[in-house]
């Protein structure tokens, strides 16, 4: 196994992922990424306000994942996430506030020392990093396509439910 495929192995255990189905895909889903957002600049920031963050790049991947690390991580039965490629990112950062956690053999959790907000993953290769949607300021562009590690979801987690087409209805 290569380095990517570690990678791409961290959050997605295909036998554990839950794909979007036909009849949820919404207009907005359907269209080509680049017409989707419109542009290719995001920003952020934590709960406190000392981290700002922005990407330059498409998005991809964005999704729910309920594994045990993200429920620890956040304190919550999910995360929502969507991927930036690393070269695409640039943070400000002045009063030095970003800690990072080592939470597996190939990756990093990172989070703001004085509000606690959970922001990224980071990968140890260099290629890909994952940020949660909701520190995003426009959180509406990133609909979560698919669900992962459903299995680690507390039972009273609607997981089934979350999908785009029946969030909120
Ligand atoms: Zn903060
Ligand atoms: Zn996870």
């Amino acid at each position: 196994m290569d380095e990517s495929q570690k990678a791409e192995n961290f959050f997605l255990d295909s036998s554990e992922t839950t794909n979007l189905p036909k009849s949820h895909n919404t207009d907005i889903m359907n269209q080509p990424k680049a017409k989707r957002f419109g542009s290719k600049h995001f920003s952020g920031r934590c709960l406190c306000g000392g981290i700002q963050f922005e990407f330059s790049s498409q998005p991809d991947w964005p999704h729910y994942c309920c594994c045990d690390d993200c429920q620890k991580w956040s304190g919550a039965p999910t995360v929502a996430w969507v991927d930036f490629p690393q070269v695409a990112f640039k943070l400000s950062d002045p009063q030095n506030l970003l800690r990072k956690f080592k939470s597996s053999p190939i990756a990093q959790r990172a989070f703001c020392s004085q509000c606690g907000s959970s922001l990224f993953a980071i990968d140890d290769d260099g290629k890909n990093m994952s940020v949660t949607i909701t520190t995003l300021d426009r959180p509406n562009l990133h609909c979560p396509e698919s669900v992962s590690y459903t299995s680690f979801a507390p039972k009273w987690f609607p997981h089934k439910k979350i999908l785009p087409g029946e969030a909120g209805s």
